[in-house]
C-alpha cells in the first residue's frame, strides 16, 4: 500500500508559526500544569501578549481550562491553566487481517471507548466500512457531545510501499497494493489521519500509559499476525527512510531454516509469531480462531502449543541479543496479540546471551519486560500518536 506522508504540514508560514506556537503552549501546559501565563511566556520564550492570545484561543477551542489563581508575590494572584482532558479526543484504530480494534482517548490519555470488529476479509472497502462503524461508535460514546475529534491514528502491519518483502504471506493485508491508505481513512473517518505501523504505535502506547513510562530509549517486539519491532530512541520514534524500520520478523535467525512467505528461509517470524503458532497447531489438527483460543490451549497445557513455545525460545533469544547490541535500549518489551500468560511464558523461557551490551551492573529495568497495554496496545498507540502530535511542536514547523 502507499502511505502519503503522515507528517505533512500545510498552510502559509504565518499559519504554521501560529500552529507551532499553539503546540508549544499546549506542550508546556501538559508538562507544568497548572501554570500561569507569565510562567508560560518565560519558559516558551514567547511574549506575554502572544501567550495571552494563544491561551484565549485554546480555552475557546476547548483545549485548556482555568485552574484557579495562585498567589505569587504582590498584586492580583495569577490565573492558572491546565489541559481540559475531556475537551478533545483522538481515535486509534488497529487493522489486522482478521479484526479491527478501536479506542477513543482524551487529551490527558484517559480511554473513553474501546471496540473490536471481526473482519471476514481485509480488502480496503471492508476495512473502510469497519472504520466508519468504529468512528460512529466512538462519537456516540463521548462523554461530552461537543468534544473535539483531533484526528485518527490508524495502525497497520507493514511493510509499506513496494519492497522486497511486500505482501509477505499471512501477516500482510491482502489487496492493498496501490491503495492510498491515508486518503482512504481520511475519507472514511472524516478527520485527519496518521498511518503508522503496529509495532511503532504499540511502543508509543507503552510510553504514554504502560511499562515504558519514564524510559527514553527502548524497543518493542510486537506480536501481530507477524512480528514487528518498534524503536524509540531518546524519546523519538525511529521509522527509517520509508517507514519500514523494524521488520524484525524477516530477520534470518536460522540460515537454511523454515521456509518463510517472504522468500527467505529461517526468518524469526516462522518460529516466534502467531503465524508460527497457528502452523504448529494446524499440524496437530487444531484451528486457531482468536487470541483467546491460544490462552485456553495454554491453560490446558496443550502439547502442540507447548512444543511451539519451546521452539520459539532460542530464535527469540537470539533476536533480542541482536536488538540489544544494535540499539542499546533500556529494555526490550514484548506485547501485542498474545495472551499475557503466553508472553510471560516466552519471557521466562528466554536464554539471553551473556555477551551483550545489555549486561551491565546497576541496570534499573529488566532486559525484557511484558507490555502493560494488552491487546489494545496498538490502537491506543494510534490515538497517542495523534495526541502527541497535537501537544508536541514539530521541528519542521518552526520556519
Ligand atoms: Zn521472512
Amino acid at each position: 500500500m502507499k502511505i502519503t506522508s503522515p507528517r505533512r504540514i500545510v498552510g502559509s508560514n504565518a499559519e504554521r508559526t501560529r500552529l507551532h506556537n499553539r503546540q508549544v503552549v499546549l506542550g508546556h501546559v501538559s508538562e507544568q500544569q497548572p501554570v500561569g501565563r507569565a510562567e508560560l511566556a518565560r519558559i516558551s520564550g514567547l511574549s506575554t501578549q502572544a501567550v495571552s492570545n494563544i491561551i484565549a484561543e485554546l480555552v475557546e477551542d476547548g483545549f485548556l481550562a482555568e485552574a484557579g489563581r495562585q498567589v505569587a508575590g504582590r498584586g492580583l494572584p495569577a490565573l492558572q491553566y491546565r489541559l481540559n482532558g475531556h475537551g478533545a479526543a483522538a481515535l486509534g484504530i488497529e487493522v489486522r487481517p482478521d479484526a479491527m480494534f478501536g479506542a477513543l482517548v482524551d487529551l490527558e490519555g484517559e480511554t473513553l471507548f474501546t471496540t473490536r470488529i471481526a473482519l471476514t476479509d481485509s480488502a480496503p472497502a471492508s476495512v473502510a466500512a469497519a472504520a466508519r462503524e468504529i468512528r460512529a461508535g466512538a462519537l456516540v460514546a463521548r462523554p461530552m457531545k461537543n468534544q473535539r475529534l483531533l484526528g485518527a491514528g490508524v495502525v497497520m502491519p507493514g511493510p509499506f510501499g513496494n519492497v522486497g518483502i511486500s505482501g509477505a504471506g499471512q501477516s500482510a493485508l491482502q489487496g492493498w497494493g496501490e491503495t492510498d491508505a491515508t486518503a482512504l481513512f481520511e475519507e472514511a473517518l472524516e478527520t485527519a489521519v496518521i498511518v503508522e505501523n503496529d509495532a511503532t504505535a504499540a511502543a508509543v502506547a507503552e510510553r504514554v500509559r504502560g511499562v515504558a513510562s519514564g524510559l527514553r530509549t527502548y524497543c518493542f517486539i510486537y506480536f501481530g499476525a507477524g512480528l514487528g519491532l518498534g524503536m524509540v530512541a531518546d524519546g523519538e520514534v525511529q521509522r527509517g527512510a520509508f517507514g519500514n524500520a523494524g521488520e524484525i520478523g524477516h530477520v534470518v535467525v536460522t540460515p537454511g531454516g523454515r521456509q518463510c512467505a517472504c522468500g527467505n528461509r529461517g526468518c524469526l517470524e516462522t518460529y516466534a509469531s502467531r503465524i508460527a503458532a497457528r502452523t504448529e497447531l494446524a499440524a496437530a489438527g487444531i484451528e486457531l480462531a482468536s487470541a483467546s483460543d491460544i490462552e485456553r490451549l495454554y491453560h490446558e497445557n496443550n502439547p502442540a502449543l507447548m512444543a511451539w513455545l519451546d521452539a520459539a525460545a532460542a530464535p527469540l533469544s537470539q533476536a533480542i541479543g541482536m536488538i540489544e547490541n544494535l540499539f542499546d535500549p533500556e529494555t526490550v518489551i514484548l506485547g501485542g496479540a498474545m495472551p499475557n500468560a503466553v508472553l510471560d511464558h516466552l519471557i521466562g523461557g528466554l536464554s539471553l546471551a551473556g555477551g551483550s551490551v545489555a549486561v551491565r551492573p546497576g541496570r534499573k529495568t529488566p532486559r525484557v519486560m511484558r507490555g502493560a497495554c494488552g491487546r489494545l496496545t496498538a490502537a491506543l498507540g494510534g490515538a497517542a500518536l495523534v495526541i502527541h502530535d497535537t501537544i508536541t511542536p514539530r521541528i519542521a514547523a518552526k520556519t
